[in-house]
């Protein structure tokens, strides 16, 4: 078969790769549906995290089950599957608390930019969905393997409740998924920060009430004009830079939170600065398995639409140019099509 390695900044390769098997009586292997690439592909597609050697690329995915290995119970050939990109038992105490993707037994499943697909541990990773959906519902579906599940993780550990106001900082497919999941969990006031028409477009649409243009502390300062001074009952921290993270911090409230799942880079903080706003920090990469049935139940009864952030389609072949416009913001989220 043939698949995306990357090999060094901006140079992704479609290329010949041993086909997926079975290795461990607990695999399953799955023929990938759609796929996509995700905002976090872009730190090593341009060198900001390096590269030391060609590297199988992918980790959201969904597909029909080909095969499974013999000790595997719950999931069967010909089952339409969606799972986390960190494979869990889902049985261990990490788990059972909610936090599958810190599982004693995780393992990162990240060569999903392929046609076939082995996931370890398809019990504890793999859910099903009631019937193998039409193809108008996979872009949906597929949203649930990474990019939703983190969206909506990001509003559950920023403790977003009936009635309140929350920012989203990030205007990336995970924050704009961020503000349709808090709009679900009945936030009342959402503050997108996004200076991108299309997205602000996007935002408006998934529930945003009032957009931001203003970035750093000019955009905590209109945060706060918008709150009576005092900032937001919650901040979705989207981005993972310095200057978003202290952006989300610095616009949330006294007793708020921020829920951050913008995979950090070169982000520190100062422990006395953080001591005196009196704010939670929570995130982390997503528990996504812990919200799949959930979400599965949500999008195939027409709730939410989450596949909307894809806004370029292409086979999968072309999968570099799906990286560059990403890369130079032409697309917010690029669907890729064995
Ligand atoms: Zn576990």
């Amino acid at each position: 078969m043939r698949g995306a390695v990357l090999y060094g900044p901006r140079d992704v390769r479609f290329e010949e790769r041993e086909t997926p098997k079975v290795i461990k009586p607990t695999d399953a292997i799955i023929r990938i549906s759609a796929t996509c690439v995700c905002g976090s592909d872009l730190w090593p597609y341009r060198g900001i995290q390096p590269v030391a050697q060609p590297t199988p690329m992918g980790h959201e995915y969904c597909g029909i089950v080909e095969e499974v290995g013999s000790a595997v119970k719950s999931v069967k050939p010909g089952q339409f599957v969606i799972g986390s990109f960190f494979a869990s038992d889902n049985t261990c105490p990490i788990c059972q608390i909610g936090y599958q993707s810190s599982c004693q037994h995780a393992e990162f499943v990240g060569t999903a930019q392929a046609p076939v697909l082995r996931v370890p541990l398809a019990d504890g990773t793999l859910v099903p969905t009631p019937e193998v959906p039409s193809q108008d519902l996979v872009p949906n579906l597929l949203t649930l393997s990474d990019v939703m599940g983190t969206g909506w993780f990001a509003a559950d550990a920023a403790n977003v409740r009936p009635g309140s106001t929350i920012a989203v900082v990030g205007d990336g497919a995970v924050g704009l998924l961020g503000i349709l999941s808090a709009k679900q969990m009945g936030a009342e006031r959402i503050i997108a920060m996004s200076s991108h028409k299309s997205r602000q477009k996007l935002a408006l649409e998934f529930g945003a009430t009032d957009i931001v243009t203003e970035r750093a502390d000019e955009g905590v300062a209109r945060i706060k004009q918008l709150t009576n001074g005092i900032g937001a009952d919650a901040v979705l921290e989207c981005v993972g830079t310095q200057e978003s993270m202290m952006q989300a911090i610095h616009s949330t409230r006294p007793g708020g939170s921020v829920g951050y799942v913008g995979v950090p880079h070169g982000v520190e903080l100062n422990g006395e600065e953080l001591f005196y706003t009196h704010v939670h920090l929570h995130g982390g990469p997503a528990p996504v398995r812990r919200f799949l049935p959930e979400l599965i139940d949500l999008v195939w009864n027409g709730k939410i639409n989450p596949g909307k952030v894809f806004d370029l389609t292409l086979p999968l072949d072309q999968v570099a140019e799906g990286y560059c416009a990403m890369d130079e913001r032409r697309a917010i989220k690029t669907l890729l099509r064995p």
